[in-house]
């Protein structure tokens, strides 16, 4: 069987009154057949995210459990709250009757009802049976003594059906009324008076193309189309604070720059009306130009429109066997520029960094002439790793360490502090057997085929150890991220992604799991810490474990909810691209931070994060490992001293 919820909204000026009225209610709900449970949220974050559940509504009803999508078109009835209960079964037995399914919300208490149903739109059956839907709804609403748009205006899906509740004399009175401030009919037309037939000018019935695409896009059984007609439009994606989605919008407040004008943007090009040039499309360029792959759509939308992964598909196809922009080469082959740099390091940091040089590199590599390029370390960490128990037989407690390509090259401190930290906590480190990389640079940029090899080369080469029954620990949220998400849309049928899916964590994700008894080193008296959460951890594996690791150190800890850092791996770094990078900080997470305490300690896992204070602000952040082994290292210090 299944389940569903009912939210029961109660307020007042009176507390006491109001928590008298909800026990009643409790209690007179508790007596009813077939309800499970009845709660009664008090705490205003859990009510918050119980509103969210409804605003979210009309997003989540898109699509039937089944996967099936599902419309608009009867979404507004309404009859009086006394009838509501009759309506409903009536209501019902015409969706079974029409076979059709859907999610009824809304506001019951005020007899109106939103609803989304699974018609097929795209075929002239389809067609033809939801306008005798349509009809037969009309004819029921109205003999409930209802009306067909409880909440919304009557538009063009409910105009045809007007004349089934106001009588014709009606309906003239309301044309001639109109037609005395509109007398050439200019305003609004094929609505209301003089109406167009609700199907007249369905989009649907234009069958969207249906390209190869070289993604899984497994939640859209590999439809392009299914997926970026997953945006309703209710426009979440536009707001300006909270959560993440969507840092582009929110810098330029362009609606092309936001996941619901691209969608539509995408929309349109797979239906080739007015966006006709399919993947070479300038409008889709435009569209996707400053969408920063933050992911933040994946997991702030409703819906789950994931953006990030289309732009990659894009990219794919738009440069598929061409020259692609420069950027892509030199941060989309990071790793392996990264592996050459290893070799003399001194040098490539010397030309990178030269007022000489700098510039023709940057221009070169396509990168921003305002960037400073990171310095490669002097030597990776799986160099200065103490090889310990390197691929020995596996002890107990053992985890393996990814050497993600930031952690290696650039920051291999943040390496040993986690080696630090995963000692103290127990476990015995290992690293993969020979060189590797997720590919996500590639990805990011579209290569997908690279990305796809280096991908499953890391697979094979990790897997006989974590089918073993040992953890991956990925320091960097963003290749942590595709493991556990991208990984299984670029291999959908590789037992080895789906397992490492399952057996992948964050640090705070791998303590809390299996070191669940370990003594956290405590933080000092007084600290205070604010936790950046980056934006692919945000998206797929969300941070409660961090904030929590970091709380039961004692440090009095924040997490800030001011969206992206504006850097985003490669965006932030291309040419073109760093002002609205710029921009997007100083929105959100740069104020956010100023607003912290003096001396309050800056977490921020990711490299682009950290990347990004440091350039714009000189703020220097450290990554979870690192605040954990410095406060190893002072606990050590002080046990000597005593
Ligand atoms: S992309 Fe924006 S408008 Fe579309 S469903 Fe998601 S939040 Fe709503
Ligand atoms: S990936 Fe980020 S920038 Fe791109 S559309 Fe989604 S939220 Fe906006």
């Amino acid at each position: 069987g299944g389940g569903a919820g009912r939210g029961v909204g109660g307020g007042g000026v009176d507390v006491e009154a109001a928590a008298w009225e909800a026990e009643e209610m409790v209690k007179a709900l508790r007596g009813i057949d077939g309800v499970l449970d009845v709660r009664v949220v008090e705490d205003p974050a859990a009510q918050r995210t119980v509103w969210k559940i409804r605003e979210d509504g009309s997003g989540l009803a898109t699509r039937s459990v089944d996967g099936v999508l599902s419309w608009p078109g009867w979404e507004d009835a309404a009859v009086p709250p006394r009838n509501l209960g009759a309506y409903l079964r009536d209501f019902h037995r015409l969706l079974d009757q029409f076979g059709l399914k859907g999610v009824v919300y809304g506001h019951f208490g005020e007899g109106c009802l939103h609803v989304r149903l699974d018609f097929n739109l795209q075929s002239d059956d389809g067609v033809a049976h939801f306008r005798r839907f349509m009809a037969e709804a009309a004819k029921l609403v109205v003999a409930h003594g209802g009306t067909l748009s409880g909440e919304h205006g009557d538009g063009r899906a409910r105009s045809e059906h007007l004349p089934t509740m106001y009588s014709d004399e009606l309906i003239r009175a309301f044309g001639r009324f109109k037609a005395i401030w509109d007398p050439r009919g200019r305003l609004n037309p094929g609505v209301i008076v003089d109406p167009a037939g609700v199907a007249d000018d369905l989009r649907m019935r234009h069958r969207w193309r249906t390209p190869r695409v070289e993604l899984a896009l497994r939640e859209d059984g590999g439809e392009l189309g299914r997926a970026v007609h997953r945006c309703v439009g209710v426009a979440r994606c536009r707001t300006g604070s909270g959560g993440v989605m969507c840092p582009s919008y929110r810098a330029t407040r362009d609606e092309k720059d936001s996941t619901r004008g691209r969608a539509r943007v995408l929309q349109e090009m797979l239906l080739g009306e007015t966006v006709t040039k399919g993947w070479k499309s300038p409008e889709v360029a435009e569209a996707l130009d400053l969408c920063l792959s933050c992911k933040g759509c994946k997991i702030d939308c409703p819906v789950g429109v994931d953006m990030a992964s289309y732009k990659s598909e894009y990219l794919y196809q738009r440069y598929k066997h061409r020259l692609r922009p420069a950027s892509h080469y030199s941060m989309g082959w990071l790793p392996r520029l990264a592996r050459i740099a290893a070799k003399a390091p001194r040098v490539v940091n010397w030309v990178a960094s030269s007022k000489i040089t700098s510039g023709l590199v940057k221009r070169m590599g396509g990168i921003a002439p305002q960037r400073r390029i990171p310095a490669f370390a002097r030597r990776p960490f799986t160099e200065v790793f103490d090889q310990g128990l390197r691929q020995e037989p596996l002890p107990e407690k053992s985890v393996l360490l990814w050497p993600d390509t930031f952690t290696n090259y650039f920051a291999p401190a943040i390496g040993q502090a986690a080696v630090r930290v995963l000692r103290a906590a127990g476990f015995d480190v290992l690293l993969p057997s020979r060189p590797v990389c997720c590919g996500l640079t590639w990805l990011s940029t579209g290569q997908l085929k690279a990305a796809r090899r280096k991908l499953r080369h890391a697979l094979r080469t990790v897997a006989p150890v974590v089918s073993a029954g040992v953890p991956m620990l990925v320091l960097e949220p963003s290749c942590a991220a595709l493991f556990r998400s991208d990984a299984t849309e670029l291999l959908p049928d590789d037992a080895d992604a789906r397992m490492l899916a399952d057996n992948t964590y964050t640090l705070a994700e791998l303590l809390a799991k299996f070191a669940p008894d370990w003594e956290v080193p405590k933080a000092k008296e007084g600290e205070q810490a604010a936790l950046q959460v980056h934006c692919h951890q945000h998206a797929v594996m969300g941070a409660g474990p961090d904030a929590a690791l970091l709380r039961a150190t004692g440090a009095a800890t924040t997490v800030l909810d001011a969206g992206c850092c504006g850097l985003a791996g490669n965006f932030g770094f291309e040419r073109g691209h760093y002002e609205v990078s710029r921009k997007v900080a100083e929105q959100g997470v740069l104020p956010a931070l100023a607003a912290q305490p003096p001396g309050t300690a800056v977490v921020a896992d990711g490299f682009s994060c950290r990347t990004q204070f440091e350039q714009l602000a000189g703020i220097r952040s450290r990554h979870l490992a690192e605040v954990l082994a410095a406060r190893l290292d002072l606990e050590s210090t002080q046990a000597q001293r005593l």
